[in-house]
C-alpha cells in the first residue's frame, strides 16, 4: 500500500499548517487506500492547498500531475490499468472563518502586525482542528 506520510510530515513540506492541507490529507488518505500498491497519475482543476497532500503522499511529478487550474477543488486519480477514482469538494464546505480572511489578505501583503499575524496562525490552527473534526463526506465525495 501507499506509504502514507505523517500529517505532521504533509504540513512540513507543504510550508505551513492551515484547513486545506487538512482536508488534503484526508482525501490522500482514502485516495491511497484505493491505489494499493500502485502508482497513479493524479489531474488537478486547483493549485490550491490540499493539492500538495496528494503531491506528497504519491510524490507527484511533472510527468505525473496534470494542473489546470479552474478554481475547483476536482481531482481524478488515474492507475495504469486506466481505472480511475474521483474526488470532489462539497460546494461550500471551505472551512474558513472572515477574521482569517481579513487577516490573511494582511498577512499576504507583509502589513500585518506580530500581534495579527499570530492571531492568523491561531485562527489558522482552530480552522485546521475543524477540518479533522468534519466527517470526510460533508467535505468531500469521493467514487471510482
Ligand atoms: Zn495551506
Amino acid at each position: 500500500m501507499t506509504q502514507i506520510p505523517t500529517f505532521e510530515e504533509i504540513a512540513e513540506a507543504h510550508g505551513h499548517r492551515c484547513p486545506g492541507i487538512a482536508i488534503g490529507y484526508k482525501m490522500a488518505k482514502a485516495a491511497a487506500e484505493w491505489a494499493g500498491d500502485e502508482p497513479v497519475r493524479v489531474y488537478s482543476t486547483t493549485t490550491r492547498c490540499p493539492l500538495d497532500a496528494l503531491r506528497h503522499t504519491f510524490r507527484l511529478t511533472d510527468e505525473t500531475l496534470t494542473i489546470e487550474d479552474k478554481g475547483e477543488l476536482h481531482f481524478v486519480l488515474e492507475k495504469a490499468d486506466g481505472s480511475k477514482l474521483f474526488i470532489d469538494e462539497v460546494p461550500g464546505s471551505k472551512i474558513k472563518n472572515d477574521e482569517g480572511d481579513k487577516l490573511r489578505k494582511k498577512v499576504r501583503e507583509g502589513t500585518a502586525s506580530k500581534e495579527e499575524t499570530a492571531r492568523f496562525n491561531e485562527i489558522q490552527e482552530e480552522l485546521l482542528q475543524q477540518a479533522f473534526n468534519t466527517p470526510d463526506e460533508k467535505l468531500f465525495t469521493i467514487h471510482s
